[in-house]
């Protein structure tokens, strides 16, 4: 791998690499170039996850003609291909290197072990949503229960944005979540479920269930069964996986079931 990420550097198929590397007994994220071309050495494969991707975002919006290498397991190349569906990365300039981070080849969606093994405290069982619990088992609740679940989870929320700073696929120059309109200022919790909801929605075709938005959070919000919700529902209304591709947009989807049903019987 190190081999490889010097190759592309000395051969001017990507400008830098984006990569980890241990800064002050951390593993972090690290941006290595062909200047200082023996800190690739340093290059770690461990289990370190951060979305490269969106430094790689950043970096392609200050610079579109840069040409950028990553490390990419499998949800960063889910990613890779979503905000290149959404035109925030050039499919042409990106060049991942695919790490296996599962014992398996590139897994399925969904299907990630990192999360895998906590223990969820007690009284989020009984009285919140339990972080592991599957989508089916979440859906069991009566609607008042679930009300009351996913609403004890919101009220805990800081309105910190870390499961929006941290997310691979909230690029917009301009957030609703900071919308004084529909999320009134200086207010917390913020307003809730709105400003879950509205977070949940935008999330539709574009989350690729990476968990990092969980990992953020401060309060242990179980986000990625939240947006897994979302996830289910796009792929049982317009058969979209996302991330699964970067040639499939879901827009070009809903085109199509909009065609579709508006065609005369
Ligand atoms: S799991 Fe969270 S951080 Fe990852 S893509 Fe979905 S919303 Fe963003
Ligand atoms: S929360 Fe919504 S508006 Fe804000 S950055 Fe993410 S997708 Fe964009
Ligand atoms: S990371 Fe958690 S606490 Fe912070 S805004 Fe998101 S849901 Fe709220």
């Amino acid at each position: 791998m190190k081999r490889k990420v010097k190759e592309w550097l000395e051969d001017g198929t990507v400008d830098l690499f984006l990569g980890y590397r241990m800064n002050c007994g951390h593993p972090l994220p690290h941006c290595f170039t062909k200047e200082e071309i023996d800190d690739v050495e340093h290059l770690l494969v461990s289990r370190t996850r951060y979305s490269l991707e969106k430094i790689a975002t950043h970096l392609a919006k200050r610079d579109p003609e840069l040409k950028i290498g990553l490390l990419a397991r499998d949800c960063n190349q889910r990613a890779i291909n979503v905000l290149t569906i959404w035109h925030q990365l050039d499919k042409d300039k990106i060049f991942a290197l695919n790490v296996n981070c599962c014992p398996s080849p590139i897994k399925p969606q969904a299907d990630c072990s990192y999360m895998s093994g906590e223990q969820t405290s007690s009284y989020k069982v009984q009285v919140g949503i339990d972080n592991l619990m599957d989508i089916e088992k979440a859906d069991d609740f009566s609607d008042q229960e679930k009300n009351v679940r996913w609403m004890y989870e919101f009220q805990k929320c800081l309105k910190c944005y870390g499961c929006r700073n941290i997310c691979p696929v909230c690029f917009c120059a301009e957030c609703t979540l900071e919308h004084k309109d529909l999320i009134g200022p200086g207010r917390l919790p913020p307003q809730i479920p709105i400003f879950h909801l509205v977070r949940a929605a935008h999330m539709a075709g574009r989350c690729i269930d990476c968990g990092l938005c969980e990992d953020a959070c401060p309060m242990d919000i179980p986000l990625r069964l939240l947006y897994r919700k979302v996830g289910e529902i796009v792929k049982n209304v317009f058969d979209y996986n996302t991330g699964e591709s970067s040639e499939q947009s879901p827009l070009s989807l809903l085109g199509e079931k909009v065609s579709l049903s508006l065609k005369p019987m």
